[in-house]
């Protein structure tokens, strides 16, 4: 039976979902299977809304941009939340603090920082994801970090209700953030110093400099795997041997080795053997076990 048949969604939402989306176009890797249901809210008590009514059994996927998302061939089961072009409100409140809704891409908030004379957030131009998804993962780049200047976030738990929380609720490390089950960030203050010389200048030329390392521009989810203690998983891959191993259309840069490519028609299948490839031949010749930095979500083929 189809979710869409099976999922008992109240009347005013069982028109607006969509159902059977494929993920692929919904991921920077361009893989992944259809959703069973796919619903991007009008606001944030629409969402509380949606939550609300959402049988109980379901557990939803919320997705930013989906730049750190490997989502299965056979898609998801169940319902995806996509808060990109529907939580996109950023606003200034006070000389140093700052109000973003979850949907709003990083790069946009480091540009509006730059204009307001804040930062460092200039950082946050290197992430090709949402807030929310940077608040998911403690997104960082250049020496910064997300969590770093995060006041409050609000968040959504699985009954749609909404709650404040601080950082002390949560445990931040890099690329990881464990806080209270089945909630979701749908907004945050966040807190820059004052930094009126910067110009967007220095926004392209951090850009342009990550180029000329980075296969930018190819569909790939950036880091594939976190570094270990001590050490950089690209050249603990690197020194592997494993530049431009390909599995199907998917390959490990050449330019940068813990970028996975598509180059067009690679099956997540694909891309998540060739993970495993590499994290075993590190295992053997390193001794060092690397872990995903990418969430790998919904069922196989
Ligand atoms: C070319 C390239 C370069 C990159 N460079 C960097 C880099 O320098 N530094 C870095 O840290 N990352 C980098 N990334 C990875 C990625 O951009 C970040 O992890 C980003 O934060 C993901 O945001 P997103 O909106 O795309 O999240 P998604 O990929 O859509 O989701 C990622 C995770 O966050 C969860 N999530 C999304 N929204 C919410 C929400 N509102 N509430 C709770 N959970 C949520 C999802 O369920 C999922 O588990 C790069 C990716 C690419 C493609």
């Amino acid at each position: 039976m189809s979710a869409q048949r099976s999922l008992d969604l109240a009347p005013e939402f069982a028109s607006r979902v969509l159902h059977d989306v494929s993920m692929a176009k919904h991921t920077s890797w361009h893989v992944g299977g259809p959703a069973d249901i796919f619903f991007t809210p009008r606001d944030a008590l629409d969402l509380a809304s949606f939550l609300r009514q959402l049988p109980a059994e379901v557990a939803p996927l919320w997705i930013g941009l989906g730049s750190n998302l490997l989502v299965r061939d056979g898609g998801i089961r169940g319902a995806v939340i996509s808060t990109h072009g529907a939580l996109g409100s950023l606003e200034r409140l006070s000389a140093n603090r700052i109000q973003a809704e979850a949907g709003v891409p990083c790069g946009r908030i480091a540009r509006q920082c730059v204009k307001w004379g804040l930062g460092p957030a200039e950082f946050l131009a290197g992430i090709p994801g949402t807030l929310g998804g940077a608040l998911a993962m403690n997104a960082g780049a250049w020496g910064g970090e997300t969590w770093r200047h995060v006041i409050e976030v609000d968040v959504l738990d699985r009954r749609g209700a909404r709650h404040t929380r601080t950082p002390a609720d949560y445990r931040i490390g890099y690329r990881t953030v464990q806080g209270p089950d089945d909630e979701w960030f749908i907004r945050a203050r966040l807190e820059f110093e004052r930094a009126p010389g910067v110009k967007t200048q220095v926004i392209r030329d951090l850009l342009d400099k990550r180029k000329q390392t980075q296969p930018i521009g190819e569909w790939s989810c950036g880091s594939v795997f976190t570094n270990p203690p001590g050490a950089h998983a690209a050249q603990l891959i690197e020194s592997a041997g494993l530049k431009g191993l390909r599995i199907g259309d998917a390959s490990v840069s050449d330019k940068h080795a813990n970028f996975i490519i598509n180059h067009g028609h690679a099956l997540a299948a694909d891309i998540e053997a060739l993970i495993e490839q590499v994290r075993s031949t590190v295992a053997r010749v390193h001794g060092i076990d690397l872990h995903t930095e990418v969430r790998i979500v919904g069922v196989p083929a």
